[in-house]
């Protein structure tokens, strides 16, 4: 039987936008990599608000795994889920553990020559829509000319990352009703806010509104916002155990339902949250903001559930990059499609 022989987590920081990237290699040599969350952005320093996540995986939980089996991954998950409890089951911990399982499941999925969407059931369709995630540019001329790229690029949607509603009727103006608009604010408004502000994206004919409210775990006010506007709400891209979701979902405010596969677990505990959107019967729409293994495990995750709806995209002007090496999943007519290639399928 094969045994792990290393895990090591790394920032890649060769372009604009960094990735926190785990390598798990097992004693026939054979690499699994995945991905953890990436850290809050800072323009001064990129990747410096990583070091306690990357710390997690090569301090914590590479020592754990030494020697183990790298195919029993949910006991693998279990027993680290469960050790690691005291440092609470939120947070730094939880994003090391994902890039962990994540790499375990790339791992996998390369032993046995399969994707990981084939070993989880097979995809549960052709293709599933992808949506253009615009990083927020503030700049009209900018927004204008980044949705022009991604529609040229074969998007019908877009998302923008603008407090300004505004910017969302300048795009409406330009574009009209050719590409759907949805509009995530990152918890910027007070309740008060967020209604003024969600009842003119509603007047726009937004597909969703994202994360109306600070703080954006006051499940109470998201449902009072929702209440009192027309247009539907995502979110859940900062929760993080079963018990949050099922109490977020609860609620009843959300139409949309957004897990971070980087923040949750990785995907063993993603496989469950999405059992939770089949039950409480809401759209899945895996949340991502970075072009490298999350994304495709993003993917894998999406076609395990017929509870998905959307997969986000990252979308980046032409003068920014990810440092991950690797392209775009394929798309055809606004669909991501399945990933054939082994494990991840990223390489
Ligand atoms: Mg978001």
């Amino acid at each position: 039987m094969a045994r792990i022989e290393s895990v090591a987590a790394e920032l890649l920081h060769d372009k604009s936008l960094v990735n926190v990237v785990v390598r798990v290699r097992d004693s026939d040599g054979v690499e699994g990599v995945g991905e953890a969350w990436w850290g809050i952005l800072d323009p001064e320093q990129p990747g410096r608000t990583a070091s306690p996540i990357i710390a997690v995986v090569n301090d914590m939980l590479a020592p754990q795994l030494s020697g183990r089996d790298p195919e029993a991954i949910e006991r693998l998950w279990y027993e680290l889920w469960d050790w690691g409890y005291r440092y609470a089951d939120q947070g730094i911990f939880l994003m090391g553990l994902s890039g962990v399982d994540l790499a375990l499941w790339d791992l996998k999925g390369k032993r046995l020559d399969a994707s990981v969407a084939s070993l989880l059931g097979g995809p549960v369709s052709d293709g599933i829509p992808g949506y253009a995630s615009l990083p927020r540019l503030r700049e009209p001329d900018r927004l204008v000319a980044e949705t022009a790229r991604a529609m040229e690029a074969g998007f019908t949607a877009v998302k923008l990352h603008e407090i300004d509603p505004e910017l969302t009727a300048l795009l409406r103006e330009e574009f009209g009703d050719a590409v759907q608009i949805m509009v995530d604010v990152n918890g910027h408004f007070d309740p008060l806010e967020a209604i003024a502000v969600g009842r003119r994206l509603s007047e726009l004919g937004v597909t969703w509104f994202e994360e109306p409210v600070r703080p954006m775990r006051d499940h109470a006010a998201i449902a009072r916002v929702g209440e009192s506007i027309e247009c539907d709400l995502a979110g859940g891209e900062n929760e993080y155990t079963l018990e949050d979701f099922d109490r977020l979902l609860a609620s009843g405010a959300l139409a949309y339902l957004q897990p971070e596969i980087t923040k949750i677990g990785g995907l063993t505990a993603a496989r469950r949250v999405g059992v939770l959107a089949e039950l409480y019967n809401v759209a899945l729409c895996p949340h991502n903001f970075r072009l490298g293994p999350s994304l495709y495990a993003s993917v894998q995750w999406a076609f395990t559930s017929f509870a998905s709806k959307w997969i986000e995209v990252p979308w980046v002007p032409s003068d920014e990059a990810f440092s991950f090496p690797v392209a775009l999943p394929p798309m055809r007519d606004g669909l991501v499609l399945p990933l054939e290639e082994p494990g991840l399928g990223c390489g």
